[in-house]
């Protein structure tokens, strides 16, 4: 009696009910499949594919060199793959995507209809999405009576610990790692992208530890500088599920620092929402929440939206964000709002465009927590910022980024000019500039808008919304 287990976004031993429920039913093969075909318009992006690279080969190091890859349609692959092997019951942990829920119920129907037992988990949530609904069966809407009635409801499960005797088949007509051709060709992105992280589960299991030991402390209010080491970049390990929320919030409820501890539980409870909010409005990656935003006229252009990509708008605080994203696949959390904020209002670019951007080049892209927190900023999204409030990227660096020491890390350039000029170089005379060797234009680019005239137009565009 053989069994399959199938790895998704769970790619972990530690905490992981699907392999427990596996190694409980004797043997199994361990399966991870790369389905670009199911996924369509939203298959992994280039960060995420040098991310999922690192991730399989610790997973596999941690199985003794016993999971299996495959390349294609799940939907196809998987029953297959079970008659071939003679498994009679397949296990998995959830996932929430839209199209993953899609293919993952039709896998199901076709796998039962031959007689082979399926076995689904949450492995990857706190709260089940369908189990915090208002009193008369609705979805909420708005994050702080969610959390509230998730707090009030069951204790999230209590992490499982690694199963012992785990005996695991592979199989020997599975790919290679170098057969998934994950990593994209551009080699000096990829590699600079890399020496920026480590993947696999012991190593998010020593972020989360370096993060107790350093960042917990002040946490709430660090966590808005993007120059302080006080958040955890965890994003990505929590995505392809390295560490489990579980295992996490476990771990953080066991210290003392209440204030900050009960702030970083929120934070996690954001990501909850993002699930959530996905699962019950599954067109949150593809249209406005606030149907009224469908008759919002974009007045962006090709050209603003490509400079954007490439931190080359002039603005400092943005470019910064825009490179550091470019050159480590992530942005600090602030930064991300100041960027999607200047991106959707003061350029006038639809939010979509900005989160294919993010979608394709985050390490930690996340279609759940992506699509809610663009369609937060842009004023478009459930319990959303009001439109009206407008960044201004300015003041946003100069309060987070007093020192300038998050800008001059990725717009070296600016370094010389004095302090106060470094957060709006185009307020400082040419003199200025000058006795700093920059010439706006030739060694850093004039501001691509003018803030002032840019958010008003925001603002009246809205106002014709009605
Ligand atoms: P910490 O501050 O250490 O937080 C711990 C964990 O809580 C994070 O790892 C994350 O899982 C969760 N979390 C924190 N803040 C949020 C939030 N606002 N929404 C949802 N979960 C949160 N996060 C992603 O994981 N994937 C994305 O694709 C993504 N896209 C974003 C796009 C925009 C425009 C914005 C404004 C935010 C986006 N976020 C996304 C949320 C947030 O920026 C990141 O989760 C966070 O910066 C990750 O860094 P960290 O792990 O150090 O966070």
């Amino acid at each position: 009696k053989v069994s399959i287990l199938w790895f998704r976004q769970d790619l972990r031993l530690e905490d992981n009910p699907a392999l427990c429920a596996a190694v409980q039913s004797g043997r199994f093969y361990p399966v991870y499949i790369l389905d670009d075909e199911s996924a369509g318009p939203w298959e992994m992006g280039n960060a995420s594919r040098v991310w999922l690279n690192g991730s399989l080969e610790k997973l596999d190091r941690s199985l003794e060199g016993k999971l299996s890859l495959y390349r294609g349609n799940a939907e196809k692959i998987l029953p297959e793959l079970a008659a071939r092997l003679g498994a009679d019951c397949v296990y998995w942990n959830r996932c929430y995507e839209p199209w993953r829920i899609k293919r993952d119920t039709s896998i199901k129907q076709t796998l039962t209809d031959t007689n082979i037992d399926v076995k689904s988990f949450n492995g990857s949530l706190l709260w089940e999405p369908w189990e915090v609904l208002k009193k008369d069966s609705a979805p909420y809407k708005v994050f702080t009576p969610y959390y509230r009635a998730c707090r009030a409801s069951t204790l999230p499960a209590k992490p499982v610990p690694v199963p012992k005797n785990i005996t695991a088949l592979k199989d020997d007509k599975s790919l290679s790692l170098q057969g998934l051709s994950l990593l994209p060709r551009e080699k000096v992105w990829v590699e600079r992208v890399c020496a920026n992280w480590a993947m696999g589960e012991k190593v998010a299991h020593i972020a989360l530890e370096v993060f107790i030991e350093n960042g917990l402390a002040r946490y709430k209010k660090g966590r808005d500088y993007p120059s302080e080491k006080s958040v955890s970049r965890l994003s990505p390990h929590l995505h392809f599920g390295e560490v489990s929320p579980n295992f996490v919030l476990d771990l953080i409820l066991k210290q003392d620092n209440s204030e900050n501890r009960d702030h970083f539980c929120s934070e996690l409870a954001w990501r909850e929402f993002s699930y959530y909010l996905l699962y019950h409005f599954p067109k949150l990656s593809d249209e406005n929440f606030q149907s009224k935003f469908d008759g919002f006229s974009w007045f962006g252009s090709e050209k603003e939206l490509k400079a954007w990509q490439q931190g080359m708008t002039g603005v400092p605080i943005v470019d910064a964000g825009m490179r550091e994203l470019w050159q480590t696949g992530y942005m600090h959390n602030r930064v991300r709002m100041i960027v999607a904020s200047f991106l959707t209002k003061n350029l006038g670019v639809h939010w979509r465009e900005g989160a294919k951007w993010f979608w394709d080049t985050l390490v930690d892209a996340d279609l759940a927590s992506n699509s809610a927190s663009w369609q937060w900023v842009a004023g478009s999204g459930a319990d959303a910022a009001p439109y009206f409030r407008i960044f201004n990227p300015v003041t946003q660096s100069k309060r987070f980024d007093e020192g300038a020491d998050y800008i001059c890390t990725y717009v070296p350039e600016l370094a010389k000019l004095p302090a106060r000029y470094i957060f709006a170089p185009w307020e400082a005379s040419v003199e200025v500039l000058h006795s700093a060797g920059i010439e706006l234009g030739r060694d850093y680019p004039k501001v691509i808008t003018c803030l002032k005239s840019s958010r008003e137009k925001a603002l009246l565009t809205y106002k014709g919304l009605g």
